[in-house]
């Protein structure tokens, strides 16, 4: 068994050493062992009590006798007990699961001197009734009820308040008494034959310790149970509200089986099934809650549909409960607990498929699961009852709340950290999508710049030549000539005109006055500096704007005069060549574009005139050929 589960321990994932694990479960089952001790002390003929009786001492199970009818009196079962009926109990202290009631027959002796008030105890919890007879020693020898309780009766009806059934004998000095005690189960049920022995201030220290633990116990339940509520409004995690429900159902089903709820709340009511139905809500929240906090519907679907039957299950053990069906509550309680080791498997399922807080889950669960088999192995009679025994149970339950707990904070930290994780991926994917994003933008406008500058270099460019347009090469212009005045540098502007073009689309054809017109801007351009302004005014018309006085402008005039006449342009026909006419005119100081041009026209006109392929300075025209001209 404990190789098994160090197999399956071992196969996990996850951090917590499958060492500590399977240590502990085996200091567990060591544990329920040690409970196995003998816890009462085999009864004589009589049993010697004295003035410090602190409980040690229990009535024995040597005298009982089984009335399954539950019709036997007093007067019937002294018959019995005369007869040799009452035999030693054949279990360690519980009947087991019997039908009827059951006698015991005691004989207490007092070994002191002084007359001696004893307090006898019940050692459960769930008894439903018990009559306590005391053998009357006198002229006529009968028995004499001394006590006699019902748990239905109202708690104030209890001669000694006690969430057990707790009566008085009294013994003379040196005297023996016998008793016969029935306890009695309803229809069916456990009974532990035996009574402890107390002195009664012993008992009421004893109670008041007891009964300070147990308040302990249902105070932290409490606290985790308000605990978890404030996580569950902070974090709005479901899981937390049924943790809440699951520590407050502890509470109620520990308060009512421990006899505290018919001590303080039902005190004039009360059922044993009410027992049952505070397990029933004790062991529905506990599903519930587990339910979520290991998401079996999410992640072990078939493991799911069982835990939802076992639900079904605390469901009908609280109907049955509720109309009080003893039979079948007790199946019911009893199916409830034989599945209740099915939730720690499913824990390790989950830790095995990587869930570590599942892990811590599994082991809380199991310290109930344990205590919970103690609880039943001393039901059944196999294990004497014990107050260690007694009391595993609810203290494995507040351990196994407190482990949740923890397993709740493990839950926690891993969902802060997922958060943390995809909140810092989020932020990354942020970053890269921006920075995407920018240089999309970046290239687009780059794009957009280039296009922008193409088209403004379109826009003063001549499409035929590639040289500055009519528009641009007069903004250029201005923008030279405000500079030279500022400067008071020189300036001057040639106009040159393609000699008798239309001779030479004529002849050629256009196509040919097209490559006339790009060799010649070619021609051009490879005579003048980088700074110098060449643009093409219209048809065969051009300009160029240069920073040269009037002698370095005719120069240059000349020189371009020159290699337009050296030109030639191969043609089908023969070569095609021509001349060109060029104007110069130089920036005065009262000049503007306009009159620069208009000059710069009106030298080339008389170029023209004077015989084509010639350089006129306009400051060499004659001015009464001027007038006469009209220029
Ligand atoms: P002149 O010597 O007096 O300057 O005579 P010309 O024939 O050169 O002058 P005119 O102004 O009479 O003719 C210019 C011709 O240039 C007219 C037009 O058909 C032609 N032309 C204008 N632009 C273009 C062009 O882009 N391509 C071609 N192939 N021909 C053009
Ligand atoms: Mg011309
Ligand atoms: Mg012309």
């Amino acid at each position: 068994m404990i190789n098994n589960k160090k197999q399956l321990l071992s196969a996990s994932p996850s951090r917590l050493t499958p060492k500590v694990l399977s240590l502990t479960y085996s200091v567990s089952l060591l544990l329920s062992l040690f409970l196995f001790w003998p816890g009462i002390p085999a009864a004589g003929e009589s049993l010697m009590v004295g003035v410090e009786e602190g409980g040690q001492q229990q009535t024995g199970l040597q005298e009982i006798w089984h009335d399954p009818e539950a019709t036997a009196d007093v007067a019937s079962a002294n018959a019995h007990y005369l007869a040799g009926d009452f035999q030693p109990l054949d279990s360690a202290g519980s009947t087991g699961l019997k039908p009827g009631a059951f006698w015991s027959h005691f004989v207490l002796h007092n070994s002191s001197d002084r007359t001696l008030h004893l307090y006898l105890e019940y050692v459960d919890h769930q008894l439903i009734d018990l009559a306590a007879y005391e053998k009357h020693t006198g002229v006529a020898e009968a028995y004499r009820e001394i006590a006699r309780f019902s748990l239905s009766d109202p708690f104030s009806a209890r001669a000694i308040p006690h969430n057990r059934f707790v009566f008085e004998v009294v013994l003379p000095p040196g005297a023996s008494r016998e008793y016969l005690v029935h306890y009695g189960s309803d229809k069916l049920g456990f009974v532990f034959p035996s009574l402890r022995i107390w002195d009664p201030a012993k008992l009421q220290e004893e109670h008041t310790f007891e009964t300070s633990s147990v308040a302990f116990l249902f105070g932290g339940f409490f606290l985790m149970a308000v605990f978890a509520l404030v996580a569950g409004i902070a974090t709005g995690e479901k899981a937390f509200y049924a943790y809440t429900a699951y520590s407050i159902s502890k509470i109620v089903s520990w308060g009512t089986i421990l006899g505290y709820a018919h001590q303080y709340l039902i005190t004039n009511h009360f059922h044993w099934s009410y027992m049952s139905m505070a397990g029933a809500f004790s062991i529905a929240s506990g599903l519930i809650f587990a339910r979520m906090f290991l998401q079996t519907r999410e992640y072990a679907r078939k493991l799911d549909y069982l835990l939802l039957a076992m639900l079904g299950n605390a469901l009908f053990l609280f109907i049955c409960a509720l109309f009080k069906e003893t039979a079948l509550t007790i199946i019911s309680i009893t199916i409830a607990l034989l599945l209740y080791p099915v939730l720690s498997l499913v824990g390790l399922l989950r830790w095995h498929q990587g869930s570590r807080e599942a892990a811590v889950f599994s082991f809380a669960w199991m310290l109930l699961v344990v205590g919970l088999v103690v609880q039943a192995l001393r039901d059944i009679g196999w294990v004497a009852h014990t107050p260690l025994n007694y009391y595993w149970p609810p203290v494995a339950s507040f351990v196994e709340m407190l482990t949740i707990m923890a397993a709740i904070g493990i839950q926690v930290q891993r969902l802060r950290i997922t958060k943390e994780l995809a909140e810092q991926q989020y932020t990354l994917q942020l970053e890269h999508s921006k920075m995407e994003l920018e240089n999309l933008v970046q290239e687009r406008t780059k794009e957009l710049e280039t296009a922008k500058q193409l088209a403004e270099a379109e826009a003063k460019t001549d499409p035929l030549t590639g040289i500055h347009n009519r528009r641009s090469f007069i903004s250029e212009a201005e923008l030279r000539i405000s500079l030279a005045r500022r400067k008071e540098q020189p300036l001057s502007l040639l106009m040159i005109d393609i000699d008798h073009f239309k001779v030479i689309n004529d002849s050629y054809g256009h196509k040919a006055g097209d490559e006339a017109l790009q060799a010649f801007a070619k021609t051009i351009s490879a005579g003048i500096r980088g700074n110098d302004i060449f643009g093409r005014l219209g048809g065969e018309e051009f300009a160029l704007l240069l920073s040269e006085s009037r002698q370095g402008a005719l120069e240059l005039a000349k020189r371009l005069r020159a290699d337009v006449e050296q030109l030639h342009i191969a043609m089908p026909e023969g070569d095609l060549r021509f001349t060109a006419s060029t104007g110069v005119a130089h920036l005065e100081l009262e000049d503007t574009v306009g009159t620069l041009l208009h000059k710069a026209d009106t030298a080339l006109y008389a170029a023209k005139e004077s015989g084509r392929n010639q350089v006129v300075d306009y400051d060499d025209i004659d001015f009464s050929q001027k007038l006469a001209d009209g220029h």
